[in-house]
């Protein structure tokens, strides 16, 4: 029977991944053009659109001398002499790579094997890059519309109210009509609020910059403009030792204050409303916002981040659904998550991650 060494099982191994993984010598460790292929994977193979034995045992300079022919190539050559003699790992990123045949993009790691060898780890994200590029022209076109139709509607639907409150005022009406015509007139209140909050949505940082913030005194101030809801209802807000952060403070300001203000609302019959905001710090810092409400079923928790999107009618809680989309792309910003954590009838705990 055949035993497999233990170079045939890593090959072997190392073809199957989806990854690219290469590995290189580097003889001369003060000569980049003495760096030589030693093993490649089938990925990478691919990638180069070469065979092995086009690549394997030779230098780089003989098969892809146009790697040493631009600032880009340089770099990464260069970075695979400094690991193979100094030793440690670097994640180069994205590295756009291009010969005569392919070219793309690609999220490459150098990582040190042993004395004079690196190993290379390639991921191409090409047609993942160009999706992301694409959404992100679509959304901002996306946007522009919003604002567009936002804007020019904000005119017409002032007009209606006027026209409204005019005939209310100068007419005199029956009690079935003025019923009818007041019914109208709140429609376009509604119509007018919905139409201010998707032109605030859709302007939100723009043309922004980021300052330090002390989020003590930014919650301070959101309890302020919340006083006499606090009142009314008897909530207690609790927060302590929130830290400094670097971002965009009225975006912020709104963040705090829709999350909190929902923490009020949402509350159960009879119940008062205890709310606690805390913040840890792993690689970036972690927000949370816990309340005592009436919580949200975990079918609906996805749901809820969606501009518009509503569990309850108005008759039950006031409110028009824009305020966590607003909430999700103030996080979003900031290069952060937003998510929540709830049972129905317990609470709910509204996450958020900042980066700064
Ligand atoms: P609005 O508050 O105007 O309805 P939001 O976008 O702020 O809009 O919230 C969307 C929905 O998420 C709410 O209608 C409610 O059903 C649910 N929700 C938000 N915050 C809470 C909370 N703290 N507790 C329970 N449900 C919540």
């Amino acid at each position: 029977m055949d035993v497999l060494t233990d170079i045939e099982i890593i090959k072997s191994t190392m073809n199957d991944l989806e990854v690219g993984i290469g590995i290189f010598e580097v003889e001369d460790l003060n000569d980049i053009e003495s760096i030589r292929y030693v093993f490649m994977n089938k990925v990478i193979l691919y990638e180069m659109r070469k065979n092995p034995e086009e690549v394997i045992g030779k230098k780089i300079i003989e098969v892809a001398p146009e790697a040493y022919q631009h600032e880009a190539g340089l770099q990464v050559i260069e970075t695979y002499r400094k690991i193979a003699a100094e030793g440690g790992s670097v994640n180069l990123g994205l590295v756009q790579y291009s010969n005569e045949i392919v070219g793309g993009t690609y999220e490459c790691s150098v990582h040190h094997l042993k004395d004079h060898y690196v190993y290379v780890m390639l991921r191409n994200v090409t047609d993942l890059e160009q999706t992301k590029n694409e959404l992100e022209r679509k959304n901002i076109e996306l946007e522009r519309f919003a604002a567009i139709v936002s804007h020019d509607l904000k005119e017409p639907i002032n007009s209606i109210y006027g026209l409204i409150e005019l005939i209310r005022n100068e007419y005199k009406l029956g009690d079935e009509v003025d019923l009818l015509i007041r019914s109208i007139s709140n429609t376009a209140v509604r119509m007018k609020s919905l139409v201010t909050n998707l032109l605030d949505f859709v302007s939100i940082g723009e043309g922004k910059t980021k300052s330090v913030i002390n989020l003590n005194t930014l919650v301070e101030n959101v309890k302020e403009d919340l006083a006499s809801t606090i009142k009314e209802t008897n909530a207690t807000i609790d927060f302590e030792r929130l830290p400094e952060i670097n971002g965009y403070e009225t975006e912020l300001h709104l963040l705090f204050q829709n999350l909190i203000s929902n923490s009020i609302k949402f509350t159960k019959p009879y119940t008062q409303p205890k709310i606690s905001i805390t913040a840890f710090r792993t690689n970036r810092w972690i927000f949370s916002i816990e309340d005592n409400g009436i919580g949200i079923s975990e079918a609906e928790q996805d749901k809820i981040f969606n501009i518009f999107e509503r569990l309850h009618s108005k008759s039950e809680y006031a409110g028009t659904g824009i305020g966590l989309a607003h909430c999700k792309k103030i996080v979003e910003m900031h290069g952060g998550e937003l998510w929540v954590d709830s049972e129905v009838g317990k609470g709910s705990t509204f996450h958020f991650s900042i980066s700064d």
